[in-house]
């Protein structure tokens, strides 16, 4: 089993994340199996608990961990199927250290970073590897060199090369290249440090990745590759890719950054056959059609916050050769400004998930303007539970009807908390989470566009539709199209004689690939660009 470890230096923000999921990409498409983890040096267990001003969006697995969304671009960018393992962060590793100090596994011993967090890291390493039977296993290490809590992870790595023999370990660091516009010219010191404190560890790179938004000449990359000891033909430019993300593995193949790994690792593999993904990236920059979505949330200004909504949008966009433009709406705009004024113009509205109360009025007024006036809208967990209020208060004329985790005294609790949430104390890990079965009513529009009856999705939500609520909304229209097997929890609702109509209480989004678009967000985005409204205004 080969490894190759991605750090990253000088900033954060650099797409390591990206990068490792593309020789992911690549890697697959010479035939090898990969498997992807992310180490975060956080004190979290999980980033579940931290808010989208932190962390961004989390990503949630099938088994229902709450992970880093730079899990969603690895399983977004190859087929490696990933669990809770995947994600590891110094909280988990402190959490493990210390239930065995307190069970006596270090009786008589000090217990220190150095064995013993660093074996718990080399472990789970190990563990990675033996779970997933991957030829190569690519671990991105989060932060950047010279971080105070990267350390450990840090340490582990060099530890784990030391034994792991020659040719089987590949470090590869990703760094930043700045242009100095009064200066007209690409700088390295900054990379000549960043390398500098991995070597003061005991880290030499095998590969640098420079990003940079101007092209390497050959001068510079001699430079880089003496002062950094790395081989001239092992530094790769990562140049900012100018139309999509989907970009990077074929820019790092031009490189030859794969060929190099393969060599350098002793993998003998024919060339990576990139034609499915050029066909992709060529539907993503010259689409025959386009259309205007509207997502309409609270962390707008936040780039990372719905990203993997984002990105389904785009495979929906690619689904339907479709090019599409996101417009992030803030949900508190539409308090203001009324949901004619500022939706005016868009192909389709989307309502994600969410939490807390801030926003959720606005969000109402958004799915009220696409039912009333026939505009495409899609909900997403706390979009379906914000659709469903909003037929309760304007369709069933049920006053203040809210969900009981923004209105606990709402005199129509039309979303309510879960029955197994019920006595939940602790935060963390503790919501309705991961892939859960749903069956599909025979001819709702889901059925139609899954093609199946059954389905399985990813969910994070504690509040759920109130059954109590059920026949009433039914003989006013609404569809409760998708459902748990035993009928208990309604999972998708859909307005019928509508363009598009439908919203689900899992998360479509993290299961769409921009080589598998998601059924969904395909017939979103079909709606959507049929009704072009664009042309209306
Ligand atoms: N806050 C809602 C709930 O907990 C929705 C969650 C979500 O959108 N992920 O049910």
């Amino acid at each position: 089993m080969k490894h190759i470890f991605v750090t990253g230096g000088v900033v954060s923000s650099l797409g390591k994340g990206l990068t490792a999921a593309s020789i992911g990409t690549l890697l697959e498409r010479r035939g090898l199996k990969v498997t992807l983890q992310k180490f975060d040096p956080y004190l979290n267990v999980d980033p579940g608990t931290m808010s989208p001003f932190q962390h961004g969006e989390v990503y949630v697995l099938d088994d229902g961990a709450e992970t880093d969304l730079d899990l969603g671009h690895y399983e977004r960018f190859t087929s490696t199927k990933l669990t809770r393992f995947n994600n590891l962060t110094s909280g988990q590793v402190y959490q493990r250290v210390l239930d065995k100090e307190r069970r006596g596994d270090y009786l008589g011993k000090t217990v220190q970073v150095i064995p013993h967090v660093t074996d718990e890291i080399q472990n789970r390493i190990r563990e990675i590897g033996e779970k997933s039977d991957a030829d190569v296993v690519i671990t991105e290490i989060g932060g950047t060199i010279g971080d105070i809590e990267g350390l450990p992870f840090v340490e582990a790595i060099r530890e784990f090369a030391l034994n792991a023999g020659q040719g089987n370990v590949l470090f590869l660091h990703v760094t930043f290249i700045p242009y100095i516009k009064a200066a007209g010219e690409l700088k390295t010191k900054p990379t000549q440090q960043g390398v500098a404190k991995l070597r003061e560890i005991g880290i030499t790179p095998d590969v640098l990745v420079c990003r940079c938004e101007k092209p390497l000449n050959k001068e510079l990359r001699q430079k880089l590759s003496l002062f950094c000891n790395v081989q001239y033909e092992a530094v790769i430019e990562e140049i900012d890719v100018e139309h999509s993300i989907y970009e990077v593995p074929l820019m790092l193949q031009r490189e030859g950054l794969d060929d190099l790994i393969c060599r350098k690792l002793a993998l003998d593999t024919p060339p990576a056959d990139m034609s499915e993904w050029r066909e992709i990236i060529r539907k993503l920059i010259a689409p025959r059609h386009r259309v205007r979505i509207g997502v309409v949330g609270k962390y707008v200004e936040l780039q990372d916050a719905y990203k993997s909504v984002y990105e389904a949008v785009i495979h929906g966009g690619v689904a339907n050769d479709c090019g599409v433009e996101i417009e992030r709406v803030e949900a508190e705009d539409i308090e203001k400004n009324g949901a004619a004024k500022v939706l005016k113009g868009y192909g389709g509205i989307l309502v994600p998930g969410g939490f807390g109360e801030r926003g959720t009025e606005g969000k109402i007024l958004a799915a009220q303007y696409a039912r009333e006036n026939n505009v495409p809208y899609f909900g997403l967990c706390l979009g379906m539970q914000i659709a469903t209020i909003e037929f309760a208060r304007n369709v069933l004329n049920l006053e203040g009807a809210h969900s009981v985790e923004f209105d606990a005294d709402t005199p129509h609790p039309v979303i309510a908390l879960l029955d197994e949430q019920q006595n939940v104390t602790d935060k963390g890990g503790t919501m309705r989470l991961g892939s859960q079965p749903c069956k599909l009513t025979p001819d709702s529009l889901a059925a139609k566009l899954y093609g199946s009856e059954e389905i399985h999705e990813r969910h994070r939500h504690r509040y759920e539709f109130n059954n109590a609520y059920r026949e009433q909304f039914e003989s006013a229209g609404l569809v409760f199209s998708g459902q748990s097997p035993d009928g208990g929890l309604v999972e998708i609702v859909e307005v019928p004689d509508h363009s598009f109509y439908l919203a689900s209480q899992f998360h479509p989004e993290f299961k769409s690939k921009p080589n598998e678009p998601h059924p969904l967000f395909q017939g979103f985005i079909a709606a959507a660009h049929a009704c072009d409204h664009n042309k209306n205004v």
